[in-house]
């Protein structure tokens, strides 16, 4: 059969609160047209995140029944450190809240004065906070990823001829080499295992610590056996094994690949290291044997992380991202191809070409969805990481104007795919209409969250 079904049936249901346009409008200039300030509630199909958004399973929620709460020594944490070094197999494995819980313990532990990382794209969260300890976070995307329309199988790897030239320069002040799987940033692009390989043995040589971000490791591996000649026979769960394998460790965020709303862990193999991740970790996260999650939450973790290799789910879950960018590329709607694991990434400047950059056609758009049909995806691109120059007062665009419309986990379903992409076909056909923005109101600091806008006058 052609068509790939949801792999489950639907327990419990939440309702969805229809609106109309003219609500939306309403709603829409109270908050400032931001979607970030907009009510759960008064949205329609919620593509903000896939982060802490998957629907848990009967089994996850059967698991939270049993968490113990134990201050120390919980059966669930034992359960979940089982599960962890099971599928990664790194011996040790220290639970926080979530992933940049386990970023900032890393980088705190493995910080020196004028200290370098490389990775094929920095996730924000891992950039920051490695930039708040005055050191550098450098990004080395292969050329390919910066080019929404050109196909790679593979757009998430690491530039391995940058990567040498960038060893060779620093020397022993890079610190580590992390590679995100897939790459985030870059728009949910798988790393191929051979380019993990390289950028690691580069790394070892120079004496830089090995690292994984591996947030959607189950979906990096998926595409690897679907892309990469040699792994077609092999179990997601072998090669996300091999992954972890070329690795000295790994930072997760159990929000993702963990199928589950909240948590994360570091992962390592140096004891070392670990003695002093600990003594971080009970500073600022709590016990290490619970690591500011609740003993329900590592049970939902530990199933989660075993389902979330199940290829049923990750075939469904792949194929209807697919699905949905080819019910787009249909009608000529301009996005980043091919798409990646988690998300659609619509090319906003070439969607809205007669939007000058500086009147946010990113923001114009998302904002578009929204009013057409009750859609939130969130802009990646000047209102997020334009900076203004304090001396000229212009402002630097970033490369891109995306808007992101990241899939939960088990949450929509084919039907709430067509809408969307009827929504988008729509929203496309009439696209020379949309008028641009002008910002009234940002913060000095991450200005997406609480921006203002009205609409420009011109
Ligand atoms: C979400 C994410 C993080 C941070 O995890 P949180 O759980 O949100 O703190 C780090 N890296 C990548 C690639 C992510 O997608």
């Amino acid at each position: 059969m052609k068509t790939i079904i949801e792999p489950f049936k639907i327990k419990s249901v939440e309702p969805i609160r229809m609106t109309t346009r003219e609500e939306r409008e309403g709603i829409l200039a109270e908050a400032g047209y931001n979607l970030f300030l907009v009510r759960a509630e008064d949205v329609l199909i919620d593509f903000l995140t896939d982060s802490g958004t998957s629907s848990m399973s009967s089994e996850q929620w059967a698991a939270v029944m049993r968490g113990d709460e134990s201050y120390a020594g919980a059966r669930s944490f034992y359960r979940f450190d089982e599960r962890v070094r099971s599928i990664t197999g790194f011996p040790i494995v220290i639970p926080t809240h979530q992933g940049r819980a386990a970023e900032k313990i890393l980088f705190h532990v493995l910080h020196r004065d004028g200290a370098i990382y490389i990775g094929n794209t920095h996730f924000d969260t891992t950039r920051a906070n490695i930039e708040q300890l005055n050191d550098e976070a450098i990004d080395l995307p292969i050329p390919e990823a910066l080019v929404p329309a050109r196909m790679h199988p593979f757009k998430g790897n690491i530039d391995l001829e940058k990567l040498a030239a960038t060893l060779a320069r620093h020397g022993d002040r890079v610190r580590a080499v992390i590679m995100t799987v897939t790459n985030n940033s870059g728009g949910g692009q798988p790393v191929s295992m051979e380019n993990l390989r390289e950028a690691f043995r580069l790394a070892r040589s120079h004496g830089a610590l090995c690292v994984i971000d591996a947030c959607r490791f189950a979906e990096n591996a998926y595409f690897i056996q679907q892309r990469e000649p040699g792994y077609e026979r092999k179990s997601v769960l072998e090669i996300a094994r091999e992954m972890f394998s070329l690795a000295d460790a790994s930072t997760m965020s159990a929000k993702k690949d963990g199928l589950a709303n909240i948590g994360g862990f570091l992962t390592l193999r140096d004891e070392d290291l670990a003695a002093q991740a600990r003594n971080l970790l009970i500073l600022t996260e709590g016990f290490p044997t619970y690591g500011g999650m609740a003993g329900r939450d590592m049970e939902a973790i530990a199933q989660g992380l075993q389902e979330v290799l199940a290829e049923d789910y990750l075939r469904y879950r792949i194929r209807s991202v697919e699905y949905f960018s080819e019910k787009l590329q249909s009608g000529g709607v301009p996005m980043i191809l091919p798409p990646g694991g988690h998300a659609i990434y619509l090319d906003a400047a070439a969607f809205l070409e007669h939007i000058p950059r500086e009147q946010f056609p990113g923001q114009v758009l998302a904002n578009e969805l929204f009013l057409a049909g009750g859609i939130r995806g969130v802009e990646i691109g000047t209102v997020m990481f334009g900076k203004r120059d304090p001396e000229s007062g212009r402002t630097r665009h970033p490369a891109m104007e995306l808007v992101r419309l990241a899939i939960p986990r088990r949450v929509y379903t084919q039907s709430h795919v067509d809408f969307a992409a009827e929504v988008i076909l729509e929203v496309h056909q009439r696209r020379t209409e949309l008028r641009g923005l002008r910002m009234t109101y940002e913060a000095p600091f991450l200005r997406h969250f609480t921006a203002r806008f009205e609409p420009h006058p011109a």
